[in-house]
Order: structure tokens, then sequence, then C-alpha cells
């Protein structure tokens, strides 16, 4: 199992640059990295380098480190508009540019929150087969796949494992599959039962986290609730979902940590990453070797 490093661990942490992400990934031994969108949008935006800068360091042969997703295009679905659904679509075509640079063969999708509408699960399932089919029309052409992150938040349009499951089963493309949060599957009470039933091939990421007990749909039950995963007062068992990953079938091959909690923003991004890739490799050692 290889190990990842999703930059919502570090992406509030003092002089925060992707470029510094790179280096210190390297440094203390991740395989791969998920490059937050927010993150490169605002080094882009201060100027702090250039796409082609990134793309140079992922080409230099001396970096071992590997770009595993794009994270992320945001609220992808139930536009309500033509002009709403367009913009969705240039913004694929830029990510896709900007993969197709860092030799980034993955875009996380996310769903849209707060729908203006109050649309059914089976609505909100056509809507998200119809626009992904369109995307992967886009993405597959580049060997890029698309993994749809379920987000384990009341507002959020598709917050359970089992009905983002049901969207990409339906979607039917060896393109798209899943993104498994640990902290979104518990924080809306997605069921064990339907994880173990579903085809581990299915799901292209696999984010690690742990996260303090709190009551399903709660609204201070936030990403900032997170934790390191195996500290005390981490509810998750994570022992279940290693296992359970290994008898469906996961082949992502990586485990990526990926923590929000305002907390850790104070440390350095090198006390962070250095944190992250001693808690990542001791799950990794713990629950998968
Ligand atoms: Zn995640």
């Amino acid at each position: 199992m290889k190990t990842g490093f999703n930059e919502g661990c570090n992406r509030f942490c003092k002089n925060h640059s992707v470029m510094e992400d790179l280096e210190l990934c390297e440094k203390y031994g991740f395989d791969y990295i998920d490059i937050q969108s927010e993150c490169l949008e605002r080094d882009l935006a201060e100027g702090k380098y250039t796409v082609d800068d990134l793309a140079a360091w992922f080409a230099d042969p001396n970096h071992k480190l590997k770009m595993l997703s794009y994270n992320a295009l945001v609220f992808f679905n139930m536009k309500q508009t033509q002009e709403e659904k367009d913009a969705v679509m240039a913004r694929l075509d830029r990510i896709i540019g900007i993969c197709n640079k860092l030799q980034c063969k993955m875009i996380v999708v996310v769903p849209s929150m707060d729908l203006p509408v109050h649309a059914t699960i089976d609505e909100i399932r056509e809507d998200a087969v119809a626009v992904l089919r369109d995307m992967v029309k886009k993405a597959e052409p580049h060997g890029i796949r698309l993994s749809l992150e379920f987000c384990g938040a009341p507002g959020m349009s598709i917050n359970r494992f089992e009905d983002a499951y049901a969207i990409v089963q339906e979607v039917d493309s060896s393109m798209v599959g899943i993104t498994l949060d640990q902290y979104h599957f518990h924080a809306m009470a997605s069921s064990f039962d339907n994880l173990e039933k579903a085809d581990g091939k299915k799901i292209f990421v696999w984010h690690l986290n742990g996260m303090e007990n709190m009551p399903c749909g709660a609204a201070y039950n936030t990403d900032e609730k997170r934790l390191w995963p195996g500290l005390p007062g981490d509810c998750l068992d994570h022992k279940r979902y290693a296992d359970t990953l290994k008898k469906i079938g996961f082949e992502g091959g990586v485990c990526t940590m990926e923590v929000f909690r305002p907390e850790y923003y104070a440390l350095s991004n090198e006390e962070n990453i250095r944190t992250a890739a001693e808690y990542t490799k001791t799950h990794v050692e713990k629950y998968w070797n």
C-alpha cells in the first residue's frame, strides 16, 4: 500500500505553498499528493509559480512523488441553467489541461450543496449520471478517471456511500469510480452492509482520517472534527474500513491522509507533513501489511 498526502491537512498553515508541499512530501516519503484546487488557484493568483513550474518539478527524474488526484472539481451536479452546466464543463476542460501538464490521471468531483430545488434522491441520481457521462467523454481520451466523492454533510446533494455507488454503477464506465473518505462515510451514517457488497474496483481513492464522536447530521459535525487516525477520542473503526476494503478488492493502491483540523494548521508546513507521514505509515503498517 502506497501513501498519499492531501493538502486538506495543511492548506491554511502559514505561508502554505503547493511547490513547498511537493518538496516536503518527497522528503518525508509520501508516494503521492492530492493537490487541492483552492491551494493551487491561490498560489497561481499570487504568482508564486506557474503550472509549468510544477510540471517541470514532476518531470524531474530525481523526484519520485506523483500527483494522485486533482482535488477537486466542486459542485458539479444539479445545475439549473444551461449557462451553469456549460461553466462546469469549461472548468473540466481547464482542469484536464492542468492534469495533462502535471501527469495526473484522476479528478475528484464533489457534489453540489444546499440545492435551490427540493430534489429527490432519484432526481439527483439521474442528473449526476447524465453529467458524469458527459464529463467522461472529455476525460477518457486523456486517460483521466473521475472519482466521485460523496460528502457526509446534511446539505450535500450526494452524502451517503450507497447513493454515490448507485450513480457510479449506473454510469457503468471503468473511468468513473468513488472516493471513499472515512469521515464522510461515518458522518452521515453510510452503511458498512452496502460497502461490503460493493465492487472494490469501483473505489478509486481512499481518504484516511479519524474523527471525534459527533452526532450524525449535527451542524457542528464538520470536517474540522477530523483527527489524525488512532488518537484518543477517534471513534472510527479503522480495522473494519481496512478489512472491508481488502475483502471487496480495493485496487486503488494508495492510502491518502486527509484531515482539515484547525489545530493542525497551527503547525508549520514541515511539521504538518512530517506528522501526516508518520500517521499514514503507522496506519498502513498496522492495518494493511
Ligand atoms: Zn476526502
